[in-house]
């Protein structure tokens, strides 16, 4: 058994790098290849402002300058905070705060203590809790049969990098025209069950996809045959031989049929003939 590596399913292109590689064993060597070549392009991703679990939060976690969760939030003499980073470029542009138009230094910023930790730990469900119906569109809905967990927002890197629910593509798919996308916590029922599985021909120990399987099997060369008219036992790759020189049961034409003689008769009449 060779074994070979594939790379998860991961939306993010920029995680892509810090995917933890699956090791499986198949009877086949396969490529290892990246999601994203394979699949040519990233699959929408529902922003994580969009996957907050409670329905009324304490504080407002959204930046009003970048609209996205506030990172390393900073606030002005006012209160209203935003993203540091946020803040700092405004500082740089000399803007004022967004809300109250008061002056924005480094002087009179501040941080949030309260908020910082807030942030940290306020519950969104991860990615795999959707599923996203047009690939070609962010636009997600709830997959009933997605990730049930919620996450504080700090771990969800971790979590997605390792969520169960996540997708791998099925590398028995790999030389075929078609793509399973298994959930890792189903990979290994899965494995089991799938059409393209490795399977070894009885015969000449070949390795096919199990659905072409019986297609090859009834026709593999190594497959013992028994000719229908003189009973010999013959390999079915010789078929064709022993239908065409050897079998006696044979109807043939007289080998003088070029000389005139146009007598019909089976193999083992030739001497008599
Ligand atoms: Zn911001
Ligand atoms: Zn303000
Ligand atoms: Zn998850
Ligand atoms: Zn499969
Ligand atoms: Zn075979
Ligand atoms: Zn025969
Ligand atoms: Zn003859």
């Amino acid at each position: 058994k060779i074994a070979f590596l594939f790379r998860l399913f991961d939306n993010k292109a920029s995680s892509a790098s810090l995917d933890t590689a699956v090791m499986l064993e198949t009877e086949e060597t396969v490529e290892a290849e990246t999601s994203s070549e394979k699949t040519g392009k990233r699959e929408s991703l529902l922003p994580a402002e969009d996957r907050i679990v409670v329905e009324k939060l304490k504080y407002d976690v959204l930046c009003g300058i970048c609209c996205e969760i506030i990172s390393h939030p900073r606030q002005c003499l006012s209160g209203h905070a935003y993203c540091g980073d946020c803040v700092a470029k405004c500082i740089a542009k000399e803007m004022s705060c967004p809300s109250c138009r008061r002056t924005l230094t480094e002087e009179t910023v501040a941080r949030n203590l309260m908020l910082e930790e807030y942030i940290k730990e306020f519950l969104v469900h991860c990615q795999y809790h959707y599923e996203y119906p047009d690939e070609e569109d962010p636009e997600a809905i709830v997959d009933e049969a997605g990730c049930p967990e919620e996450i504080p927002y700090h771990l969800l890197d971790q979590h997605e990098r390792d969520c169960k629910y996540s997708w791998i593509r099925c590398p028995f798919t790999y030389k075929v025209d078609v793509i399973h996308k298994v959930r890792k916590l189903s990979w290994q029922e899965h494995k089991d069950i799938c059409e393209f599985r490795p399977s070894i021909c009885r015969y000449c120990d070949a390795c096919h996809p199990y659905c072409s399987l019986k297609e090859h099997e009834a026709k593999c060369p190594k497959l013992p045959v028994k000719c229908p008219k003189c009973s010999e036992s013959f390999l079915y790759k010789d078929a064709g031989t022993h239908k065409e020189k050897w079998c006696k049961e044979e109807l043939i034409t007289c080998p003088f049929s070029k000389h005139g003689c146009s007598a019909k008769f089976l193999r083992k009449e030739t001497d008599q003939h």
